[in-house]
């Protein structure tokens, strides 16, 4: 039995990716590949929100802000967004993305990751410290990407989340948001929109309990 075969008959679904093409591929191609592998990557992994909806709507909802919201084209943008959860959410290693989708694929995906043993609180703040120095291609995804969580949160609220902690998410998004301005205005137009809609679902002020005429609004 030759290792592929072996590796084949261990992963019967992970055949075509295991593979590179023969000739050059279509952008089209490389992304379908791409969306495949981070379906792989997610299979067994859901959203934290009341849906319970599949994770892989996650990076496929960024990605799709990007293109149709933002016009971003760039294949490797949009590849990143696609597997931006892979390297912090799953077993995927740095290298096998680089071998898989190249080196500039995978060093925006770690431009994504966060690190995952440093506290929550700490880690939110150096998410902050680190965005202004972000690339722009890694900036797009992560104005992407809180666009996709503020929505998210705010019409499918995790059950143990309270109203405050929804609203200090929130704030703590625009804080990242705000360090990433100036390279896309749709695409903060977009954010400021949804955050706008996102506070307004959880109210303002405090103690009165939020979450009024916004409910059920999915
Ligand atoms: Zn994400």
């Amino acid at each position: 039995m030759t290792v592929e075969a072996v590796s084949e008959a261990a992963l019967p679904y992970e055949s075509s990716l295991t593979r590179p093409p023969e000739a050059p591929i279509s952008d089209l191609a490389v992304l379908l590949r791409t969306l495949e592998f981070a379906a792989l990557k997610h299979r067994d992994q859901r959203r934290k929100g009341n849906h319970q909806a599949p994770y892989i709507n996650h990076p496929i909802e960024v990605a799709a802000l990007l293109a149709t919201v933002g016009g971003v084209t760039d294949v490797a943008t949009l590849q990143a967004a696609l597997l931006h959860d892979t390297v912090e959410d799953t077993a995927t290693t740095a290298d096998e993305l680089s071998q898989a989708f190249g080196p500039e694929v995978m060093s925006l995906v770690l431009e994504m990751t966060d690190d995952m043993s440093m506290p929550s609180a700490a880690r939110k703040r150096h998410q902050i410290e680190r965005a202004p120095g972000l690339t722009p291609k890694a900036k797009l995804i992560k104005i992407a990407d809180k666009i996709a969580n503020v929505g998210d949160i705010a019409r499918h609220p995790p059950p143990d989340w309270t109203i405050d902690r929804q609203r200090k998410y929130f704030e703590w998004t625009a804080a990242v948001v705000d360090c990433c301005r100036g390279v896309n205005g749709a695409l903060e137009a977009r954010y400021d929109e949804v955050l706008r809609q996102a506070r307004e679902i959880v109210g303002e002020g405090k103690g009165e309990g939020g979450r009024g005429k916004g409910e059920g609004a999915s």
